[in-house]
């Protein structure tokens, strides 16, 4: 159900975010391939959520998947992500939500490094990145 206090919240994350971010965040959009600002970023560093800025994944557990989207195989812990089964577009994934706020960022694949098998295949319009000091 839709309260008033969430018409303000939505009206205000369409004001701040820009469409792509609130696409993917608030509507479970998938940015295109290769079309995202982290896809080949390489900085030192924690990725935020571009919605409530929970720190979400390090740079440490970046990886190059080949696959056009930003992945990592752990999240920076593991309360700060949820999981859950999505079952839209014909397909079965696990759907990866920020466990503070439940912005959408992308899913979970069985198909990662030896590290974890867990590939975290999220959009670049939902994170921010943190470089770190030195
Ligand atoms: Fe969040």
């Amino acid at each position: 159900m839709t309260t008033p206090k969430d018409e303000i919240r939505d009206v205000e994350l369409r004001e701040r975010l820009t469409p792509e971010q609130y696409r993917v965040t608030q509507q479970q959009a998938t940015e295109a391939a290769f079309s995202g600002k982290y896809v080949d970023h390489k900085q030192d560093g924690t990725y935020t959520c571009v919605v409530c800025a929970n720190p979400l994944f390090r740079s440490d557990e970046k990886y190059d998947s080949g696959s056009g989207w930003p992945s990592f195989w752990l999240p920076l812990a593991g309360d700060r992500v949820h999981t859950k089964l999505d079952e839209s577009h014909g397909m079965r994934r696990e759907e990866v939500l920020c466990a503070n706020c439940g912005a959408h960022l992308g899913h979970l694949f069985p198909d990662g490094p030896p590290q974890s098998g867990n590939r975290f295949c999220i959009n670049s319009a939902s994170l921010d990145f943190v470089p770190k000091d030195d």
